[in-house]
C-alpha cells in the first residue's frame, strides 16, 4: 500500500491531559482545547477519550467545530467557542448547545438578543490585542454582562511559552484587575500558562498543545507517529543528482529510497535538509527537494534488509524537531497533518 500511516496514541493523549491536570490544584478545573479538528487528529477520537479521562469543558475556535464535537461527545460537556457569537451563528450555537466567548459590545448585545437566557462567557483582553474586550469596553459593559450570568470570563496570553518574559505578570495584573470579586470562575493558561506556576491557574485551564505532545510541555509523551511506505529505490553513482533542481549530488555510490508523502501532506519543504527518516535506530537523511507526494531518502547505510516503511514521526524525531527544521512550531506541523494518511488510533 502507498498510503502513509498516522498512529494517534490516545493513551498519551490522555496521559497528558492528567499530568497537566495533576501540575494545578484539585479545585482548578482543566479543560481541553480541541480547535482545528483536535490539532489535526481527529477531533471526533480525541475528544472522547479526553471525555473519557475526566475533561468535562472543551475549547474550540469556531461554531462550526463546536457541533462535530457535540455530536460525538453528547449534551453534557460545555463547549466554549473563542470566536463569540458571529452574524449567523445563531442556530447553530443554539443548537448545538454552544457556549459562545464574547468578544464585543456588538457579539454580547446580538447573544443576549438573538438567544436570551442562553449560556455565554466573556473574552477580555489583557494585552495580546487579538481577541476580547478591551478594559474599557469591559468597564462599560461589566454590568450588563454580570446581570446575564457569564458561565466564564477568559483572557489569553502572548509569552507563556517563555517563563521569564515580562508580559506574563503583566497580563496577569491586567486579568486580575478586570475580574477581581465578580465571583464568575476565571481562566487564562494555556499549556505554557499552566506551566507558569499556581498564580497563573485561576479556575480554568485550557491546555491545548501540550495535549498533543508538543512544547513547552517537555515531559509530554509523544502523540504521533507517522510512516511512510517506501515506493521504489535505486542505486546511483558519484556525480548523479536526485529530484527537482539538482540540488543533490551523489558523493558515493548510493542508495535512494523514495517514499509516499510530500509537501501536499503536511510535510513542509523547509524542513528537507535537516530532516531525517529512521528505519529502526538508523537515521537515514532526506536528500535532494521534497516533492508534493515523494520524498527521497538516502538509505546507503542502511545495514539490513530494505524496510517496508520508513518513519518520519518518532519519540527521538517529534513534532517539535520536524518545526524546528522548518523554521516553525509544533503547532503547525500538527495541524497540517495531511487527509491522504492513512489514520489509526491506538488506546
Ligand atoms: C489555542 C488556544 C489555547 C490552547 O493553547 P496551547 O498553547 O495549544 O495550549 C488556549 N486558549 C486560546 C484562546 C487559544 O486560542
Amino acid at each position: 500500500m502507498s498510503t502513509a500511516r498516522l498512529t494517534i496514541d490516545l493513551d498519551a493523549l490522555t496521559s497528558n491531559w492528567r499530568m497537566l491536570d495533576s501540575a494545578s490544584s484539585e479545585t482548578v478545573e482543566t479543560g481541553a482545547v480541541v480547535k482545528a479538528n483536535g490539532y489535526g487528529l481527529g477531533v471526533e477520537r480525541v475528544g472522547k477519550a479526553l471525555a473519557a479521562a475526566g475533561a468535562r469543558r472543551f475549547f474550540v475556535a469556531v461554531p462550526e467545530e463546536g457541533l462535530a464535537l457535540r455530536r460525538a461527545l453528547g449534551p453534557a460537556p460545555e463547549i466554549n467557542v473563542f470566536a463569540g457569537h458571529m452574524p449567523g451563528d445563531t442556530d447553530l450555537i443554539a443548537q448545538a448547545g454552544l457556549t459562545p466567548m464574547l468578544n464585543s459590545i456588538d457579539q454580547l448585545l446580538r447573544h443576549v438578543e438573538a438567544l436570551p437566557g442562553h449560556a455565554f462567557g466573556v473574552q477580555l483582553d489583557s494585552g495580546m490585542n487579538r481577541l476580547g474586550m478591551e478594559p474599557g469596553e469591559w468597564d462599560a459593559l461589566r454590568d450588563i454582562a454580570l446581570a446575564q450570568n457569564p458561565t466564564l470570563i477568559m483572557s489569553h496570553l502572548a509569552c507563556a511559552d517563555e517563563p521569564g518574559h515580562p508580559m506574563n505578570a503583566h497580563q496577569l495584573a491586567m486579568f486580575r484587575e478586570m475580574t477581581q470579586g465578580l465571583g464568575v470562575p476565571c481562566s487564562l493558561s494555556a499549556t505554557g500558562g499552566i506551566l507558569l506556576g499556581p498564580e497563573y491557574h485561576c479556575d480554568v485551564t485550557r491546555p491545548g498543545i501540550g495535549l498533543y505532545g508538543g512544547f513547552p510541555f517537555e515531559e509530554a509523551t509523544p502523540v504521533v507517529h507517522l510512516d511512510l511506505p517506501i515506493i521504489q529505490t535505486r542505486d546511483v553513482i558519484p556525480g548523479e543528482t536526485v529530484g527537482y533542481g539538482n540540488t543533490w549530488v551523489a558523493q558515493r555510490p548510493s542508495v535512494i529510497a523514495t517514499v509516499a508523502a510530500g509537501y501536499a501532506d503536511g510535510i513542509h519543504r523547509a524542513m528537507a535538509p535537516n530532516t531525517y527518516l529512521y528505519a529502526g535506530n538508523v537515521a537515514c537523511p532526506v536528500v535532494g527537494r521534497i516533492s508534493m507526494d515523494l520524498i527521497t531518502v538516502d538509505i546507503t547505510d542502511l545495514a539490513e534488509e530494505v524496510p517496508e516503511t520508513l518513519s518520519l514521526l518518532n519519540e527521538v524525531q517529534t513534532v517539535d524537531v520536524l518545526a524546528d527544521n522548518a523554521g516553525t512550531i509544533g503547532y503547525e506541523i500538527l495541524t497540517a497533518l495531511g487527509n491522504r494518511y492513512k489514520r489509526s488510533y491506538v488506546e
